[in-house]
């Protein structure tokens, strides 16, 4: 299992490597229809988990929470 979990921006596409939740599903390793630290809009739409083989993957709950505060170590980092 990786230790990351990519997410792709919904808005520019940009692939985002972020850090495993305990609540993103075992098998997931992407993770779509989310804004990137750039782009975002402060809000989470629709969210869709795949696995290696690009199979959909139910969201568990309070996933989101924890998406927030990944984001917000990511905010956090100086910008050139
Ligand atoms: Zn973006």
């Amino acid at each position: 299992m990786a230790d990351t979990i990519k997410i792709v921006c919904a808005n520019c596409g940009r692939e985002v490597d972020t850090p495993r939740c305990d609540t993103d599903p075992p098998n997931a390793v992407r993770l779509e229809g989310v804004w990137c630290p750039d782009c975002d809009n402060g809000g989470f739409d629709m969210p869709d988990f795949f696995d290696a083989d690009g199979n959909w993957l139910e969201p568990t709950a309070g996933f989101i929470s924890d998406r927030m505060s990944k984001y917000s170590l990511i905010n956090k980092e100086p910008k050139p």
